[in-house]
Formats: C-alpha cells, structure tokens, sequence
C-alpha cells in the first residue's frame, strides 16, 4: 500500500480481471490517485475464491486473458486448451506485480457502503475495517458471478460434516476418500463432480435440474501451436472484438434448418469431438440459440449422446434434459460418464425434494438419509447485481441502488446507472454476454477514455439521463426477447434463487455490436450522459 491518505481520485472496488485492469488504466496510464478494494485475502477475483477441484475455464486458453499487454502476451506460456484455476491465478497475480498495481491495493477489506456527496460531489467510501475515503469517481467491479447462493435448507447448522460453497473453498481441503455429496449440477457442479468422482469413497450428487452438456475437449497442445496462436495475436483480438461470443472459434452463419439432416448430424458430432459448450452452441450453426427447431435439434443430439453413454436407463432418464437448449452452454470432462461408475449415486431432488440436513447427512422427501462427510454446495451465484445488493450504495437524494433497482437491476451500456453520478460499473447490468476478457478490456477502455475526456475539460460530474437507461433496458430486452434463453429458468435471468424478479441482465447481441453502440455513444459527445461543471 501507498502512504495512507484518504481522498483518491477515484476508488475501485473488486480486484479481479475488471479491477485489475481498470487500477492500472487510471493509475499508470491516466496518472490519477486511485485506491483499490478487495474484501478477499489476494487479488484475482473469481480465480482467488473458486479453489474447488476441477475449477477450469472454458474459454480456451489463449483468449483467456488480456489483450491490452502485448508483451505479456508473447511472454505468458501456456501448455493446455484450457486453464485451470491455479494457472489463472497465477496469471493474474503476474499481472498485478508486473504493473505494480498492488501498493495501491487494499486486501481483506469489504467495502459496505458508498454514499455520494452532492455538496461535494465525491463518494464517501466505507469499509468494513472502519475506514472512510472520499474520491470522485467510484468505479464497482463487483464481479458478476462472485456473490455466493447458499440456498437455505432447514436444519443446515445442524451438519457435523464440512459444509462448502464452491465460490468459498478453502485451500488445501481435501475430500479423498470420504463421503460426498454435491448439490448442483451447473457448470460448477459439473467440474467438482468429474474431478472428484475418482478420488471419493461415495459420492452423491444431488440434481435439481438435468443439464445439456458437451464434452470440453481439454488436453495438451504444443509449443508449435502457442507460437502459432502469438504470431497471430493481433488478427486474433480484432475478430474476437467483432464476433459476438468472444471466444475465439468461427461463429457458424449456417443455419440449422438449412442443411440435411445427415449434415446436421456430422456438424453436431464434429463439434461434439472438438469440444467446448458455447463452440457447440455458436460455432456448429447460427440460430440455435433463436431457432426453436435449430434449438431442438441440437438438444435432441446431446439427449442421444447421454442415452448413448449411461449404462443405465433410468439414470440416464433422470440425466436428460427436456426442456429448451438456453441455459449458459455447459461442457465438462466426461459429466454423463461419471453416473457409470460404482460409487456414484444420482437423486433427482425434483422429484424427491431435500427436506433437511441432519448432523448426519440429507434426508429427502422419501425419509431416507444420506450420510455425508462432506456437502458441496455447486448452487451458483446471486448473478450480475447480487455484490450490490448487499451493499449500502447511495446516489442523488439518498436513494439506494436497491431502490433504484427494485424492478430488476438496470444501466445505460452496462455501465452506469441514473441517480448514481461518477459511478462507473464494470460487468453492471445489461452488459454484454461474452467470454468475459474482452468485454471487460472493452467496458474499461470505454470508462477510462470517458474519465480522461472529462478530466481534460475540467472537473465535472457525470450522470446517465433517465430517457437513455430506459432505452437501453427496452434494447436489451427486445434482444433477449429474440432469443431462446428466456425460456429457460437460470442465472442469466436471475431465475435462479428465490424471490428475484426474473429479468433480462444482458445485452445480448454480441460483443461486436455492443462495442459499435459503445463508439456510437462515444462519437456523439456521450450522447445519453449529462455532465455537469
Ligand atoms: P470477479 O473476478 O468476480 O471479481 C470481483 C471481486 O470483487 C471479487 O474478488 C470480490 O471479492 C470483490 N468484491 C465484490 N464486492 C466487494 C465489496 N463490497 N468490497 C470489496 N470487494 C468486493 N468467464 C469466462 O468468460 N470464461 C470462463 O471460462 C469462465 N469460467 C468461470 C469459472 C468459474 C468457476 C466462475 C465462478 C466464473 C467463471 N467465469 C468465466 C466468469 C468470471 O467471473 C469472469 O471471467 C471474470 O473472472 C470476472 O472478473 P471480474 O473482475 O469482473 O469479477
Ligand atoms: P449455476 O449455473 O447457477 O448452477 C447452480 C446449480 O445449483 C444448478 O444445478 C441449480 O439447479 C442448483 N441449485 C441452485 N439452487 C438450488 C437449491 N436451492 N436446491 C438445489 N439445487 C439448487 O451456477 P454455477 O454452476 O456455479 O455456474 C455459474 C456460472 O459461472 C456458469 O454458468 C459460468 O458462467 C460460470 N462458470 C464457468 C465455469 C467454466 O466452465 N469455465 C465453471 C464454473 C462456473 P437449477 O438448474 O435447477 O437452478
């Protein structure tokens, strides 16, 4: 840390990808004072909490990362399609010292509130450790996936086991040889299953809702093919930046219903050879995601993969999705596999729904307990608005972002919201649906370039108009409207806890022509922003 002071140009609240790069683009390269915030005990955001075995990206590996560090792109090394958690981290705490980024970060400190001041116009920052700092500009990057979902089950303190959320485990624990339950079946319950079947005595998994699931396809790859993929960076970004999912493979312009059925089928297992859930979903044709027939296609070829490889038919049943194809694409290492072996036990909580937990175990609805050692809980996250939620943030007025957001979290672009001034988000509401590197380097770019462009002109107060996030919101929605992914219930929608409104959180056309709105927005002097001296 830096010589303690407490008045920042501006302040920064999250240190993973989105908090890290944005410290650096307003400290190094805007030469403003800037204090970052992260209540974790290091920086790397959703690489620091997430330990759990199995963790991956599924975004392959060379995109993975930032772009806005060339060097370090022709420097940074990598061995697998995929990384996995620890690499990741590593990577991101590299950056931070190769920046010198973390003096001026401030570790184990949560920040429970933030109150703008309009007879000064600064925020008024509070942490948990009973500090306050003020600074002009408050920029969250909060993470969208970061605040944990711990479903309230009766009798949970009454557990002797170890009880664990994925998004909070702790180093170095161990489940080798014990009895296991998992509840959850995402992307995260997939992981933590496939990687810790092998290793447990008994494992339970616990499944509310059957998954479409490809195989990811991870395994090595060669020296050859990194220095190919470096040699290539440039031309690499530019599509990545243009495309809509951003992660790095040819987006199919085939539409499903346009080929043979034969086609349809060589396309499907092609891609399910290659690998990687969104590859399946954007790269094999161009209207699963919006064509209700394109959609069924694809599940139904995932529904004769699970048929194809469990032994046995009720499981396999129990394994298979009916309903649309919309949730955010999964893939893991052999997921529908898993249920061959011996000492894994499938029960499906919809039809035999946890009553409670025991010191012993879980007793479902049928009475019978299931004795545990240890009780993963794979439930996700308070998706998108849940890290603001939890925190006193106040704008004009004393109104809470709570309020504010009570119909469901809204922006302008993803990236500021009205009655909130020099609040910059990072991954707020309504922003794009990506692989999330790139949109987070484009959301901070744009944030960084708005701040000097103001900087320059004099010290001012920024502010979204009413008129431009209700725009916004209503674009985002007819979007979403368009596609299929509102059919299914899931986090994309903050379907998935109890008692949030199920609302569209994502602009959904794609990180190309979000960052066309961006530069339009830009162009025309921040059309939809005030600002005011
Ligand atoms: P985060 O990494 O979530 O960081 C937010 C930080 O803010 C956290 O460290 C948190 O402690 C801190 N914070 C929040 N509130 C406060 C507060 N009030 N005070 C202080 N600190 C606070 N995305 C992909 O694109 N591809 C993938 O393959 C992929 N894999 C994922 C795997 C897992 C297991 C998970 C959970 C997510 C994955 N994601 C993936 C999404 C991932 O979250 C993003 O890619 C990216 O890491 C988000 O970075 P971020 O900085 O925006 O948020
Ligand atoms: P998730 O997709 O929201 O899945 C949570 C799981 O828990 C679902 O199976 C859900 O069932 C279940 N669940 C939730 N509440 C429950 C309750 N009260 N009782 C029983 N079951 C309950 O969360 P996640 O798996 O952590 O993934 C979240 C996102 O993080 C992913 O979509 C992805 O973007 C990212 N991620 C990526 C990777 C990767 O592969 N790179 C890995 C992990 C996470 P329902 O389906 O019925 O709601």
């Amino acid at each position: 840390m830096s010589e303690r002071k407490n008045d920042f140009d501006a302040v920064v609240v999250g240190a993973g990808f989105a908090g890290i790069y944005m410290l650096h683009k307003l400290r190094n390269e805007l030469g403003l004072s800037v204090r970052g915030y992260d209540r974790a005990g290091g920086v790397g955001g959703t690489w620091y909490w997430n330990r759990y075995p199995g963790a991956l990206s599924d975004t392959e590996s060379y995109v993975y990362r930032y772009s806005f560090d060339k060097d370090l792109l022709q420097e940074w090394d990598w061995d697998t399609r995929y990384l996995t958690q620890p690499h990741i981290l590593a990577y991101l705490e590299h950056v931070v010292a190769r920046h010198d980024l973390g003096r001026d970060i401030q570790l184990n400190t949560g920040v429970d509130s933030a109150v703008f001041d309009e007879s000064r116009d600064r925020w008024l920052v509070s942490t948990d450790s009973g500090e306050t700092v003020t600074a002009r500009y408050l920029i969250t990057a909060l993470g969208l996936l970061s605040k944990t979902n711990m479903p309230d089950i009766p009798g949970r303190e009454t557990f002797e086991g170890d009880l664990i959320h994925t998004g909070a485990w702790p180093e170095h624990h161990d489940v080798r040889n014990k009895r296991v339950g998992v509840i959850g079946t995402g992307s995260t319950g997939q992981q933590v299953i496939t990687a810790v079947a092998p290793e447990v005595s008994r494992l339970t998994v616990f499944q509310r809702s059957p998954q479409y699931s490809v195989p990811v396809g991870d395994g090595p790859v060669t020296p050859e093919y990194v220095a190919s993929v470096k040699a290539d960076y440039d031309d690499i970004w530019r599509r990545v930046r243009q495309s809509v999912v951003a992660f790095g493979f040819v987006e199919s312009d085939v539409p499903a219903m346009s080929v043979s059925e034969e086609e349809r089928q060589r396309v499907f297992q092609e891609n399910w050879d290659i690998g990687g859930g969104f590859r399946f979903m954007f790269g094999t044709f161009s209207d699963i995601a919006v064509d209700p027939d394109a959609n069924d296609a694809a599940a139904s070829f995932i529904r004769s993969k699970i048929a194809e490889i469990v032994q046995d038919p009720e499981t396999a049943r129990k394994l298979s999705p009916t309903d649309v194809y919309a949730k955010r694409p999964l893939c893991s290492k052999g997921y529908y596999e898993t249920f061959n072996r011996d000492n894994v036990d499938l029960i499906d909580i919809k039809a035999n729904p946890i009553a409670a937990l025991t010191p012993r175990g879980v007793r479902t609805a049928d009475g019978s307990e299931c004795e545990l050692d240890t009780l993963i809980f794979a439930t996700g996250f308070e998706a998108v608005d849940g890290n603001y939620t939890r925190m006193d943030i106040r704008g004009r007025g004393d109104r809470t972002i709570n309020e504010h957001w009570r119909g469901g979290p809204t922006s302008y672009l993803g990236i500021a919201t009205t009655g909130f001034p020099n609040l910059f988000m990072v991954l707020g509401p309504n922003g794009p649906f990506t692989n999330l590197p790139p949109s987070i380097e484009t959301q901070v770019d744009w944030i960084a370039d708005l701040i000097q462009d103001s900087e320059r002109r004099g010290p001012a107060v920024i502010e979204v108009t009413d008129e431009a996030e209700q725009e916004w919101s209503a674009t985002c929605k007819e979007i979403a409207d368009f596609t299929l992914f509102p059919k299914a219930e899931s986090w994309i929608f903050g379907a998935n806890t109890p008692g949030r409104p199920n609302t569209v959180m994502f602009y959904m056309a794609g990180l190309g022509a979000y960052r066309q709105q961006l530069d339009a927005v830009s162009a025309d002097g921040y059309v939809g922003f005030t600002r005011q001296v």
